[in-house]
C-alpha cells in the first residue's frame, strides 16, 4: 500500500536494472513520483544474464587472503575462473591495489560481517516488490548447492563456512551421497558440497524485472529511454539530469547505472573506484528439467541454474573494462563445467556477456553524494546485485525521507574511499 507522504518529491533514477527499479518501487511505496532513465531498458544490463540466485548466503568478499595467494595460478592457468586483460592492467592497477588491501584477514572478517547484515534483510526487502509486481511464480524456493571437486578444495572453504556461520547464515555440509540424493542427474565428479537451504532463485530475472518495471508505470511512474550524461544543480531545490538532446528536472537524483555509474558520480564530484568484473553465460534450451536448484561448481566458478526456458550456465570473472568483447576462452571454461557436471547437455543455444559493477572491497555504495545532498548512489553490487536490490532500494528511500535506515549503512558510504 502506497503511503501519503507529507513531502512527496520528483525523483529521477538513472538506470533501470534491478537496483534502479527496486529503488523506484520503494520510493513509490513511500509516496514519491519517480522517473527511470535508461538508454536500453530491459535489454542490456547485468540483470539480463546473471545466475539467478537470491544469494543470501554470499557474504564472502571476492578478495580474501586465499584469492591473493592464488592470483598467479588464477591468472596463468587456462582453466582459471579469473582472467585479466594485460592491456587493461594500467587502468585497473589502482582498483587492484585497493582490492589487495581489502583482502587482508581483518578486512575480510569485517566485510563479511557487514555484507551478512545487509544480506539478512535482502529477502524481506525484495519479497514485497516481487509480490507487487505479481512475480511470485518466477521464484523457486529449493535452496542452492555449491560443489567441490576435491576434498582439498572443500577444506579450503572452511574459513568461508566459519565466516558465514558467524553471520548467522545457515549452511549444511553434504557428503557425495547426500548431493546425489538432491540432484540425481549430476555426474558424480564432485567430492563434497554445501547446501544453502534458505536460498531462492529466479526462473527468469529478465521477466521479473520487466514485471517490476510495468508495476512502476502502472503506479504513475515513467521510464524515459535515453542516456544520462550528467547531473547539474539548478537551484537550492532542483537538479537537472542531462540527457542526449534533452534534460529532466528532479528534486532528488539516484545514480543506479550499475557498472556505468562511475563517470556519473565523477561528474557530480565523487571519485569512486568502481570497475567491472565481466561475466558470461551459456543457455541450454533443454526440454528436460535436469536440476531442481542452482548448482555452483567451485572448481570453475560457474553456476548451473534451472530456469523457465532451459538451463543457464553462468559465471567466471574477467577484468578487462567495459569495452571488452566476448572472450571465447571464457565460454569454453563454462561449457567445460557443464560437460563435467551434466555431460548429457551437448550444445548450447546462446551465449552472453555482461558487466558486474564491482567495488574493490566487494561492498556496494549506498548513500548520499559528498558533494550534493540531493544526489544518492546505489551501485557497485558486484556478484550480488539482484539479491541486494530490494534492501538497497529500501535504504535509499529511507535516506530520501530522512528516516533512520533499517540497516547501519556507514560501511557502504561513498565517503569510505
Ligand atoms: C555472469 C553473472 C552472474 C551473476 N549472478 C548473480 C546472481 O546469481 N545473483 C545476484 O544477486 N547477482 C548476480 N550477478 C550480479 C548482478 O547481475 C548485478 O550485481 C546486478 O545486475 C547489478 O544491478 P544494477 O541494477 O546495479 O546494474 P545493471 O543490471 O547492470 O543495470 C544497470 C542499468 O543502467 C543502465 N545505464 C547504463 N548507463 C546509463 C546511463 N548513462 N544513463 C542511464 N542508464 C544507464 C543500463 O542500460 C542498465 O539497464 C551476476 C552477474 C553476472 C555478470
Amino acid at each position: 500500500m502506497e503511503k501519503a507522504n507529507s513531502n512527496p518529491q520528483d525523483i529521477v533514477i538513472i538506470g533501470a536494472g534491478f537496483v534502479g527499479v527496486a529503488t523506484a518501487m520503494w520510493l513509490q511505496k513511500s509516496g514519491h513520483k519517480v522517473t527511470l532513465i535508461d538508454p536500453e531498458p530491459f535489454e542490456k544490463g547485468a540483470y539480463f544474464g546473471n545466475a539467478c540466485t537470491i544469494a543470501t548466503y554470499a557474504n564472502i568478499p571476492v578478495g580474501t587472503p586465499s584469492t591473493i595467494k592464488n592470483i598467479p595460478k588464477l591468472l596463468f592457468s587456462p582453466q582459471s575462473p579469473l582472467s585479466l586483460s594485460w592491456s587493461y592492467l594500467p587502468k585497473l592497477t589502482p582498483w587492484l591495489l585497493r582490492f589487495a588491501w581489502a583482502s587482508r584477514p581483518s578486512q575480510v572478517a569485517s566485510i563479511s560481517h557487514q555484507l551478512g547484515v545487509l544480506l539478512s534483510h535482502a529477502q524481506s526487502a525484495l519479497a514485497p516488490l516481487i509480490e507487487t509486481a505479481k512475480g511470485e511464480d518466477l521464484v523457486a524456493k529449493n535452496g542452492t548447492l555449491y560443489l567441490y571437486g576435491s576434498e582439498a578444495g572443500f577444506m579450503k572453504a572452511k574459513s568461508d563456512i566459519q565466516l558465514r556461520r558467524l553471520s548467522g547464515i545457515p549452511v549444511t555440509k553434504l557428503t557425495k551421497a547426500e548431493i546425489s540424493d538432491l540432484e540425481p542427474q549430476l555426474n558424480p565428479v564432485y567430492k563434497r558440497g554445501l547446501f544453502f537451504d534458505n536460498a531462492q532463485h529466479l526462473l527468469s530475472p529478465l521477466n521479473l524485472l520487466q514485471r517490476m518495471g510495468a508495476s512502476v508505470i502502472a503506479k504513475g511512474g515513467q521510464i524515459i529511454t535515453n542516456k544520462a550524461l550528467g547531473i547539474e544543480r539548478v537551484d537550492a531545490q532542483k537538479l537537472k539530469v542531462l540527457l542526449q538532446g534533452s534534460s529532466v528536472l528532479a528534486d532528488k537524483v539516484v545514480v543506479a547505472a550499475g557498472a556505468w555509474s562511475k563517470h556519473l558520480a565523477r561528474q557530480a564530484g565523487d571519485q569512486l573506484p568502481l570497475d567491472t568484473e565481466q561475466g558470461y553465460h551459456l543457455m541450454y534450451n533443454a526440454q528436460q528439467q535436469l536440476l531442481q536448484r542452482p548448482v555452483g561448481w567451485a572448481d570453475a566458478g560457474v553456476y548451473l541454474t534451472p530456469m523457465n526456458d532451459g538451463l543457464r550456465a553462468a559465471g567466471t570473472v574477467e577484468l578487462a573494462g567495459l569495452n571488452n568483447p566476448i572472450n571465447p576462452r571464457r565460454l569454453e571454461i563454462i561449457s567445460g563445467a557443464v560437460n563435467d557436471l551434466l555431460p548429457q547437455l551437448k550444445n548450447y543455444d546462446s551465449q552472453w556477456t555482461g558487466f558486474r559493477p564491482s567495488m574493490p572491497d566487494s561492498k556496494p555504495v549506498i548513500g548520499r553524494s559528498s558533494k550534493d545532498g540531493g544526489i544518492f548512489y546505489a551501485f557497485g553490487h558486484g556478484h550480488i546485485g539482484v539479491t541486494l536490490s530490494g534492501i538497497t532500494g529500501k535504504l535509499i528511500s529511507e535516506l530520501i525521507d530522512n528516516k533512520a535506515p533499517s540497516v547501519d549503512i556507514s560501511a557502504f558510504a561513498p565517503g569510505r574511499f
